[in-house]
């Protein structure tokens, strides 16, 4: 059963990282999305209609050999890439909501990978355009994180500092309180830094947009799943943002990618997180 929900899951995934390339276009330009009137799909570069069968996710981009079929526009990477990429995210949210026993599965789904879908959207925009845009971060975002924090008090985190977390809290309003202390110190943590940061750079280190991103993983994660992935974001940050310094010489790089990375990762593996940097590696530390 669980291999048939994970094909739906990675088809379902394609089609909504379709839309989302879709969003990441539109958003940063105000155009309208389209949500509740119909806007046709067109090429980016000649306004020509895309029609259904050029329309379809990763099939149409092989088909058409990365190409507009009206004007021959090489059609970016990001495309296949975000569609791929969601397609994956939206697999792992089904076989880790599984892992997990979350309940109710329907709702730890959709809010999994609703809030991986925004991850995603947030990264390609930021990477691209460096804002990370308040549709994602005061909108959307915080509906999704908001339906997490009441109905799925365990999406919080069960771990701390490789102990249960006890208590574990009911749905409903307590939880949802978890989920508000863990939005203040995803602004609290993201906004010190960025204070000090500044300080230190003469410039503005890291926008007011990771602040409230970092405040909307908050709400789903709760205060020590933000402290985490804060953690995971920034080994990664330094990590990947010397790879690709040391290749592209380039030194403007988004930090909006990096939280979103490690909001995903304490996401679906939180206690193995949790449990690698409290337990396992001060055991390592200390040659045990
Ligand atoms: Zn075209």
């Amino acid at each position: 059963m669980i291999a048939l929900y994970a094909t739906l899951a990675a088809g379902l995934g394609a089609i909504i990282g379709s839309f989302l390339n879709v969003v990441a276009h539109r958003i940063p330009r105000d155009e309208p999305l389209g949500l509740f009137r119909k806007t046709r799909s067109y090429c980016p570069s000649c306004k020509a209609g895309i029609r259904w069968f050029d329309n379809i996710p990763l099939v149409s981009y092989v088909l058409l050999l990365g190409k507009c079929r009206a004007c021959g526009w090489r059609i970016p990477v990001r495309y296949p890439l975000v569609e791929s990429c969601c397609a994956a995210l939206f697999l792992l949210a089904v076989l880790r909501v599984d892992a997990l026993g979350w309940t109710p599965a329907w709702l730890a789904f959709a809010v999994t990978a609703a809030f991986a879908a925004i991850c995603l959207a947030a990264t390609a925009i930021d990477f691209e355009h460096k804002i990370l845009p308040d549709e994602l971060t005061l909108r959307a975002g915080p509906v999704v994180a908001a339906a997490g924090a009441l109905f799925i008090p365990a999406i919080h985190g069960t771990q701390l500092f490789g102990h249960d977390l006890v208590p574990t809290f009911k749905p409903g309003l307590a939880s949802l309180i978890v989920g508000v202390a863990g939005a203040a110190a995803g602004a609290g943590i993201i906004g010190a830094i960025r204070w000090v940061g500044t300080l230190i750079a003469r410039r503005e280190a890291m926008g007011l947009g990771d602040v409230k991103f970092m405040a909307m993983c908050g709400l789903l994660l709760g205060p020590w799943g933000t402290v985490l992935a804060i953690m995971v974001a920034m080994v990664g940050g330094s990590v990947l943002g010397l790879l690709i310094w040391a290749v592209t010489r380039n030194r403007e790089i988004p930090f909006g990618p990096f939280l979103a990375m490690g909001a995903l990762a304490v996401l679906f593996y939180g206690p193995a997180i949790d449990h690698l940097i409290f337990v396992t590696y001060p055991a390592w530390v200390r040659g045990g």
